[in-house]
């Protein structure tokens, strides 16, 4: 049995904050706005991970109220999102994501981006290179992307049920 998770996030960008996307930092004079380190690209993986198995989103495992999650960095929440699918008896077996960035080009970050995906959830599934894509685009000067004073990401999963 397959199942399939839709995960969404965005975060306003800002001055004198680290950007991170997929658990690494990319060289930008902004980065994300947040109660936690702001990882766009992890928080809609944590959330298609999450709807995939039917367990509800990252706001409700990690609200953004509570103090012990101030400054985190997401990979606790990957971390935890990955052992919850691994739990209910699924391995992964693609990520595909979009980010949406207007004034930073991430042309040459989304190999190494993805690559380091494939690192954080090595512990969990050995994923092949192609199983995890990251992909950029702009947001042609329109919306709040699209004048740069936000950034979001956009991520599918599939998993495959493995065991009861
Ligand atoms: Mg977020």
């Amino acid at each position: 049995m397959f199942r399939t998770g839709l995960g969404f996030d965005n975060h306003r960008l800002m001055a004198g904050r680290r950007l991170l996307l997929g658990g690494m930092e990319v060289p930008s004079p902004v980065g994300e706005d947040a109660h936690s380190d702001g990882d766009v690209l992890l928080h809609a993986l944590c959330d298609a991970l999450y709807g995939a198995t039917g367990k509800g989103d990252i706001g409700e495992h990690f609200p953004d109220s509570d103090p012990r999650w101030k400054g985190q960095a997401s990979r606790l929440f990957l971390e935890h999102a990955l052992n919850a699918a691994r739990e209910a008896g699924y391995r992964l077996v693609n990520v595909d994501a979009t980010v949406f960035l207007e004034k930073v080009k991430l042309l040459e970050y989304k190999k190494k981006i993805a690559e380091n995906i494939r690192a954080m959830v090595r512990p969990f599934w050995d994923l092949a290179e192609d199983a995890v894509n990251v992909k950029a685009k702009t947001a042609e000067g329109c919306d709040s992307v699209g004048r740069g004073e936000a950034i979001a990401a956009q991520v599918i999963v599939l998993l495959e049920k493995v065991r009861e």
